[in-house]
C-alpha cells in the first residue's frame, strides 16, 4: 500500500506532515457547567506513511489500556514516527474515569453508542466525534480494553478472522494470544469497519487493577505493529501467538467460594481439575472439571461466586 501526505484536521486544527500537536477532541458540559475536553495527541512524520490511532480508556474502570497509551506516547521512538501519524487518545471515556466506572453516568457503555449522533446522549456525542474526527483520517487502529466485573483477562488480542486484513495486523502485533471475535453491534471495532478501517482490539488483566504483564504485553505488541509499519525500528521478539477460533465459559453450578489453583494463560486437558466451589460451613465442595483441552484466557477474581456465574473462559484448542 502506499501513502501519501495528507493534512490531518481535528477539530478545526490542522497538524502538518513533520509537526506534533495536542488538540480537544471537542468539549463536553456536564451538570456543574464543568466542561471536559478529551486530549487528543498527534505524532507526524515529514514521511509519507500510514495512520494509526491508538485509544483507550472506553470503559472508564480499564486502567491497564490507558496506561499502556501512556507509556507508549512517553516514548521517543513514538513521538518522533519514521513514516505516517500516529494518534494517541490516552482516554477517551474521562467522564467515566473520573468516576471509576465502566459506563457514562447515564448507564451507557460508550462502546455501545457508535455511530453515535451529533445531538444525542452524551455516549452519543463523543462516538460521533470519534467517527467523524478520528476514524475518518485513520489508517487502522488499537483499542485498549482491561477485563471487565472482575474477570481478569491473560494479554490477548481480538480479530475477526474472515477480515484478512484484521487478522494480518493482528498477527503483527504478536500477542500471546489471538482470539476470534466476530462483531457486535454499535461497537466502535464494527462501525469502523463499515468505513473500511481495521480495528483491533487488546484486552489485558482486571479492571480497576495494574495487571504489569498485560500492560508491557499491549505495549509491545504496538511496538512491533508500529515496526511492521515502518514507522520506527525498535525491535521486540515475536511471541509463539496461539490462535484461537472458539471458547467457552465455565460457569458455577453452585453458590459459595471459589478457588481455582491454575494460573491465567496455562494449557489445561478436558477432564483436568480446574478449581472448586465451597460452601462457607465447609459441608460441601463442587469439583470444577475442564469441559474441554485449551488455554486459560480468563479468570473471574471474585471470590464469592452465585449459581450460573461465569468463573473461566477457555480458548478451545483446534
Ligand atoms: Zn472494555
Amino acid at each position: 500500500m502506499t501513502y501519501t501526505n495528507k493534512n490531518i484536521r481535528i477539530n478545526g486544527v490542522d497538524i502538518k506532515p513533520g509537526n506534533n500537536a495536542q488538540v480537544s477532541l471537542n468539549w463536553y458540559q456536564l451538570p456543574t457547567k464543568t466542561v471536559i475536553e478529551i486530549p487528543v495527541y498527534i505524532f507526524r512524520s515529514k514521511n509519507p506513511g500510514p495512520t494509526l490511532l491508538i485509544l483507550a480508556g472506553m470503559h472508564g474502570d480499564e486502567i491497564n489500556g490507558i496506561e499502556i497509551v501512556r507509556r507508549l506516547i512517553t516514548r521517543d521512538d513514538v513521538k518522533k514516527p519514521l513514516c505516517g501519524s500516529i494518534i494517541a487518545i490516552p482516554v477517551i471515556n474521562i467522564i467515566s474515569f473520573l468516576s471509576g466506572s465502566r459506563d457514562l453516568p447515564d448507564g451507557r457503555d460508550l462502546n455501545r453508542c457508535f455511530p453515535g449522533t451529533k445531538n444525542g446522549s452524551l455516549g452519543g456525542r463523543i462516538a460521533f466525534d470519534l467517527m467523524n474526527e478520528i476514524i475518518s483520517q485513520i489508517d487502522f487502529g488499537i483499542d485498549f480494553h482491561t477485563g471487565g466485573a472482575k474477570i481478569n483477562n491473560y494479554p490477548q488480542l481480538r480479530c475477526v478472522f474472515n477480515n484478512k486484513t484484521n487478522l494480518d495486523l493482528g498477527k503483527k502485533f504478536s500477542p500471546a494470544l489471538i482470539i476470534n471475535a466476530p462483531f457486535r453491534d454499535n461497537t466502535l471495532r464494527k462501525e469502523a469497519a463499515k468505513k473500511g478501517k481495521s480495528i483491533l482490539v487488546f484486552e489485558g488483566g482486571e479492571s480497576s487493577r495494574f495487571d504489569y504483564l498485560s500492560i508491557n504485553e499491549g505495549m509491545n505488541g504496538c511496538i512491533r505493529l508500529m515496526k511492521h509499519l515502518k514507522m520506527l525500528k525498535t525491535d521486540i521478539p515475536n511471541n509463539p501467538t496461539v490462535i484461537i477460533n472458539k471458547t467457552t465459559w465455565v460457569r458455577a453450578k453452585s453458590s459459595g467460594l471459589f478457588h481455582t489453583s491454575k494460573t491465567n494463560g496455562s494449557h489445561i486437558q478436558k477432564g483436568d481439575l480446574i478449581g472448586k466451589i465451597c460452601d462457607p460451613y465447609g459441608e460441601h465442595d463442587e469439583k470444577l472439571i475442564s469441559p474441554t483441552d485449551g488455554y486459560i484466557i480468563g479468570i473471574n477474581n471474585q471470590p464469592v461466586v452465585n449459581q450460573g456465574d461465569a468463573l473461566m473462559h477457555i480458548g478451545i484448542d483446534d
